[in-house]
């Protein structure tokens, strides 16, 4: 029984020592070395390989690096195997940083003062309150619930929206396209954190901004080709969306004439929501390693059906 683990990067020592500490059973190697390949039942990775489940006949369990697992076609996955999304606590710390840090920015007209600075201009504009402003999530799951309990613990008014209907304290959810416009009704700070998927690719266009309040602002910490470009620019030049903070883009990098660069409504960072880290992401796995084995369902594995 063996484990790959395929980086991108350098190798980073600190998956080994992990597996070594906590699952000495399990020959661990760095990809491209593998030992026998056929002792190859788990793998970790970020990019997909072609020759995944030809190469290793006895796969079970592909393990994504990260959240996202959009990268992944499922569509060659053998019924046998399956794919597992990265769930560990340090990934979700930095997403609830970063979805703070940038509805507080929105809020508080961070931008604004940024660019007021650069003209050397001294002007203060009215401020809100929290407890007037609602911050509407998208894609209650593994990170989406811990955001708005984070935003709601600073006072902001907190609403989600998710596929399946679902109870979280303090929060008022909404749940399904038929719920879909009275949760963007009285947004005013959106935030997405949904998966790519066949339905959620585009869905930040021309018909879901004007269903937001004049003066909303967007934040995707999701996937790029949810935004429809075009639609955010026009939203944005027209006056009705305020600010659009972009920490994914399509594609990525973004390309160097992209519009959105130098549009002075727009605020990119470049893919650094959050990562996963090596001490976490390793125990997280054998977790579901162990979980697995004992023929428990791996928390984080993707439904087929739904692509997430
Ligand atoms: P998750 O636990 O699978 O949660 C996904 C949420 O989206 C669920 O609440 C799900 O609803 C909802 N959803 C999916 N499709 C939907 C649809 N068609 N309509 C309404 N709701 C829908 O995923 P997660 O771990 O929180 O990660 C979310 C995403 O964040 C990842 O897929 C990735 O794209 C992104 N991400 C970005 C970064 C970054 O650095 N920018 C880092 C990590 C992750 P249900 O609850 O009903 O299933």
């Amino acid at each position: 029984m063996s484990f790959v683990l395929k980086q991108s990067q350098k190798r980073d020592v600190h998956w080994k020592d992990v597996f070594h500490r906590l699952m000495p059973e399990m020959e661990f190697h760095f990809h491209p070395e593998c030992g026998d390949p056929a002792d190859v039942e788990y793998i970790a990775m970020w990019r997909p390989e072609r020759d995944l489940f030809t190469r290793f006949p006895n796969l079970r369990l592909v393990f994504s690096l990260g959240a996202g697992v959009d990268q992944f076609d499922l569509s060659t996955f053998p019924d046998h195997v399956g794919l597992v999304k990265m769930i560990e606590p340090a990934l979700t710390a930095g997403m609830v940083e970063y979805v703070t840090a940038y509805v507080l920015a929105a809020h508080r007209d961070l931008p604004l003062y940024r660019t007021q600075q650069m003209q050397h201009l001294w002007r203060p504009h009215t401020e809100r309150r929290a407890s007037t402003t609602t911050v509407g999530i998208m894609g209650m799951g593994t990170l989406g619930i811990p955001c708005a309990g984070a935003i709601r613990a600073l006072g902001f008014n907190v609403r989600g929206w998710s596929r399946s209907p679902k109870d979280v304290e303090g929060i008022s959810m909404f749940a399904g396209t038929g719920q879909l416009d009275d949760f963007l009704a009285t947004t005013d700070i959106l935030v997405s954190l949904l998966p790519l998927t066949p339905q959620t690719r585009g869905i930040f266009n021309n018909a879901l901004f004007a269903r937001l309040p004049t003066g909303a602002s967007l934040i995707n910490a999701g996937r790029g080709p949810q935004v429809v470009v075009s639609d955010l620019l026009a939203a944005l030049d027209g006056g009705h969306l305020r600010w659009a903070i972009l920490d994914v883009t399509d594609p990525e990098p973004l390309t160097a004439d992209s519009p959105l660069w130098d549009h002075p409504r727009v605020i990119i960072t470049p893919h650094i929501a959050s990562n996963s880290h090596p001490e976490s992401s390793a125990e997280s796995v054998i977790d579901t390693i162990r979980a697995f084995q004992a023929g428990k369902t791996p928390a984080g594995l993707v439904n087929r059906q739904k692509c997430y």
